[in-house]
């Protein structure tokens, strides 16, 4: 009698872990990968020129370039943005660390701005009210995969003159006013994390359609070293390279481009699952009081990296924690995105950031549940996870 057991002490709705986010592998992406291992190119080969091609033609931008990681990708957009010791930049409290991270690794400082009511992304009003003199760049995200208010983003940057570094590591294949994301920004940033819309295992892509910042990333991926015989200070013989900056490795493996190359063939199925499942969850909780749905705007199109909820439980006997462990108790894998990047132990002691500076995040987290959703979810799972929604609430309406 080791079987979990759920609310009312019974079986739980599901036997096993249904997960908030996985990634879709098949044969195809199998054989794609083991047919680049019988090469001579394990590490950075002609895929990942390849994949860089792709998806650069995919998201409409002129140049791409590929990482180990989002976070390398972010920290090589952050260098190229010349962001240096004592520059700030400004970034939503509600996104993952690595927003902030990569600003730190340059020497810069990381201011926030409060995040909008309605989309949960920054807003545009605070990032104005958060500028100085020594702000250089913004590093906004679209949270959730809903582009954020792009166009007002780059008018503030224009009149200030900073570089805009948008995190769309939950957005490859959303859509801006009928665009798709990349080159709508200075700099646009990917992630191939496992969770993420598409992947390779690990990984990520910085997008520009300038050519001075592309050159600038190919080399801050490879230690600051360059061979083409165009930009060396001289030139000693065939084996000769020059490192001309710092950099790192911070190089992607041609298996894992193989990947990336045959997940993006299934990219706009993928999307099209994720934004149905969205469209069913919308409707199941539209009777529910509790459960505000997420809001996407009009003229986006969000591909809903995660489907989260705010929570309004008014007289509800419980409170997030509780609603939280009885859907692990159902073996539903719930999550809550993210706690707010300001009130982490490493923020609050090195910057002073408190309890209280920005409020709209902060109630947006108390309220925040984040629900299954992935594209490979069958039908019974998405009904499964409505009918724990809908169990969870009544238990708790007594
Ligand atoms: C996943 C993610 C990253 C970092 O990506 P990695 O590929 O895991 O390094 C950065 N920002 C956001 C918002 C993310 O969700």
């Amino acid at each position: 009698m080791s079987e979990k057991l759920a609310l009312h002490g019974g079986p739980p709705i599901r036997k096993e872990f249904l997960p908030y986010g996985r990634q879709w592998i098949n044969d195809d992406d199998i054989k794609a990968v083991t047919d680049v291992l019988k090469t001579d190119w394990i590490t950075q080969g002609p895929k990942v020129v390849e994949f860089e091609k792709k998806v650069a033609d995919y998201s409409n931008t002129k140049y791409a370039v590929a990482f180990s990681s989002g976070t390398a990708a972010l920290h090589a957009a952050a260098y190229v943005a010349g962001i240096t010791n004592g520059d700030e930049v400004i970034t939503t409290p509600i996104t993952f660390a690595a927003d902030g991270n990569c600003v730190l690794f340059t020497g810069g400082t990381v201011k926030f701005a409060d995040i909008k009511k309605d989309t949960y992304n920054i807003d545009p009003k605070k990032i104005k009210e958060q500028i100085t003199k020594k702000t250089k760049a913004l590093i906004p995200v679209d949270y959730t995969g809903q582009p954020c208010d792009i166009n007002e983003i780059n008018e503030i940057a224009e009149k200030n003159n900073l570089t805009v570094i948008e995190d769309a590591s939950h957005a490859i294949g959303a859509e801006y006013k009928n665009k798709k994301v990349g080159g709508l920004t200075d700099l646009t940033v990917f992630s191939f994390h496992p969770v993420k819309t598409i992947t390779t295992g690990e990984g990520g892509m910085a997008l520009t359609n300038n050519e001075e910042l592309y050159e600038k990333l190919q080399i801050f991926r490879t230690h600051g070293i360059t061979r083409d015989t165009k930009k060396l200070q001289k030139n000693e013989g065939a084996w000769y390279y020059e490192m001309q900056t710092l950099g790192y490795n911070y190089r992607i493996t041609d298996f894992q481009c193989a990947l990336g190359i045959s997940q993006l063939k299934k990219i706009d199925n993928f999307i099209k699952k994720r934004r149905d499942i969205a469209t069913k969850y919308n409707e199941a909780f539209e009777s529910l009081d509790e459960i505000i749905t997420p809001y996407e705007k009009k003229d986006v199109k969000s591909t809903y990296h995660i489907y989260m909820i705010q929570l309004d439980l008014g007289d509800l006997k419980a409170n997030r924690k509780t609603i939280f462990d009885a859907f692990r108790a159902e073996n539903i894998g719930v999550h809550v995105h993210y706690i707010p990047l300001h009130l982490q132990p490493y923020y609050r002691e090195r910057f002073g950031y408190k309890k209280g500076d920005f409020p709209i995040a902060e109630a947006y987290y108390n309220k925040a549940l984040t629900l299954p959703l992935f594209p490979k979810m069958k039908d019974e799972d998405v009904n499964d996870v409505i009918e724990a929604v809908e169990k969870v609430i009544s238990y708790y309406q007594k």
